[in-house]
């Protein structure tokens, strides 16, 4: 586009804490969550935005990881 007319308006919006921030150690500290989960609470595992990736396709990826963990975990027990 060619326009040199100035905007009408604008606004910024500003989402504080709107993203997981890892923090240095991250992993590791997840590797260590991970397992007292299953030590504690077999049957319960994690996903979302805050553990391995913030865009939804990671999200989506996690929730399938966690749905086949609790498919086999349900199969285990059977
Ligand atoms: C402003 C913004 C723009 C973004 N844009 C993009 C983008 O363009 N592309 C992209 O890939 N990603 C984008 N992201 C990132 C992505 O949307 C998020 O990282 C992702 O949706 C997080 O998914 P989640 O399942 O971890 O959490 P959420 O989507 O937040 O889901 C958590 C759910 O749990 C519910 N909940 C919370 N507490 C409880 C409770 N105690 N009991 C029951 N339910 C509860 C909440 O109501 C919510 O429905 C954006 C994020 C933000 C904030």
């Amino acid at each position: 586009m060619d326009s040199v007319a100035a905007p009408l308006f604008s606004e910024i919006t500003r989402l504080p804490w709107s993203m997981p921030q890892y923090s240095v150690g991250h992993l590791d500290q997840l590797k260590r969550v991970r397992y007292e989960m299953k030590v504690w609470y077999p049957g319960v595992f994690l996903c979302g935005a805050r553990y391995e990736g913030i865009v939804i396709s990671d999200c989506v990826r996690l929730g399938k990881e966690a749905a086949g963990q609790l498919d086999g975990e349900l199969a285990s027990r059977q």
